[in-house]
């Protein structure tokens, strides 16, 4: 077990392999998405044949984040080459990849009129790429129609391969982001096909490539990992310089995905959380409802803040005795 700080309300860490609980708490509840802001984004995503992953994983947060113009894109169609346990994305053989999607969502965000996009894709095994081109040309398209949106990219670990991954950093995102989503003990189980090894190395590897591009990761938690696991897999996130975790709640999409193994309480984040900050993330999103791409435009304006108090304590109009940053 990791030495950390551990904050004063001193939850105790306890085994993850409990009972799986058979209801869903209360916390975890929301209403159902309906409303004019919400038809919106569904309308204009269908006008532009186009797939996001607030639908294809029916995210619990899609009223709050649509009514708020928020939404993740979903590139490279919609089906997956790989069956992770949990995910509610349709496995299959995907479509050919789609020539004219980059700019069809250039002009879904246009009429939008978004200044912060948020763009995943499906995995792409199939392809020699692994779908580095689309990304590439998706933020390309982006920048084309507004040279200065920001584009937050969640990709996928490309099996292993960094030529996919200087791909989409020459498209220069604003956010790399880059999924572990449980702990490595779980991968063969949950992720067959995803390696823990090749994630980490991804995030690494960006922070290589691009060291003023933050780079971002999460896990959900709740699928039978220890807390000590969770703890080691946040100091694996920082010895690779990651700047951003999220952490929430695994919610099983339908009878046919993997239990869940505990429901965390709020208290529960609170702690991961306070234990993040500890090890110096510069942003730490916890919480049940928390999803990688969650108020992300937020999460990103909280890091540039601070990266911009530590540039003023270099430059020594600042004092700061507290300097978590790189
Ligand atoms: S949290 Fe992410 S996936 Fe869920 S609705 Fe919001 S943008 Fe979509």
């Amino acid at each position: 077990m990791p030495e950390v700080l551990r904050p004063a309300r001193g939850t105790k860490l306890r085994d993850g392999g409990a009972a799986t609980p058979t209801r869903m708490p209360g916390w975890l509840r929301r209403p159902v998405p309906r409303g004019p802001q919400v038809e919106r984004v569904r309308r204009t995503i269908a006008h532009h044949s186009l797939c996001t992953v607030c639908e294809s994983a029916a995210c619990p947060n899609r009223l709050e984040c649509y009514s708020s113009g928020r939404f993740t894109f979903m590139i490279l169609g919609d089906i997956c080459t790989r069956g992770c346990a949990y995910c509610k994305v349709a496995v299959g053989r995907p479509l050919p990849v789609d020539q004219g999607e980059p700019e069809r969502v250039a002009g879904a965000a246009r009429d939008l009129n978004l200044n912060y996009a948020v763009v995943t894709s499906v995995c792409r095994d199939d392809l020699p790429d692994g779908g580095a081109t689309q990304f590439a040309r998706t933020i390309q398209a982006l920048r084309d129609w507004n040279d200065h949106i920001m584009v937050e990219v969640l990709i996928p670990d490309f099996r292993g391969s960094l030529s996919e991954l200087q791909i989409v950093q020459n498209a220069h995102p604003t956010v790399l982001n880059h999924n572990l989503e449980t702990v490595p003990r779980l991968y063969r189980q949950l992720r067959p096909q995803g390696r823990y090894e090749w994630a980490i190395e991804l995030l690494d590897r960006a922070k290589s490539i691009s060291p003023d591009t933050p780079t971002k990761s999460g896990l959900m938690l709740g699928l039978g990992e220890r807390d000590d696991e969770i703890v080691a897999v946040l100091e694996d996130l920082r010895r690779v310089r990651c700047d951003v975790v999220t952490l929430g709640q695994y919610v099983r999409p339908s009878l046919d995905h993997y239990p869940v193994q505990r429901y965390l309480t709020p208290d529960e984040f609170s702690w991961f959380e306070a234990v993040g900050k500890d090890m110096g993330f510069s942003q730490v999103a916890a919480g049940p409802l928390v999803r990688s791409s969650f108020a992300a435009a937020a999460v990103y304006e909280s890091v540039h803040v601070s990266r911009n108090v530590c540039h003023e304590a270099e430059s020594g109009r600042l004092s700061c005795e507290d300097r978590r940053c790189q």
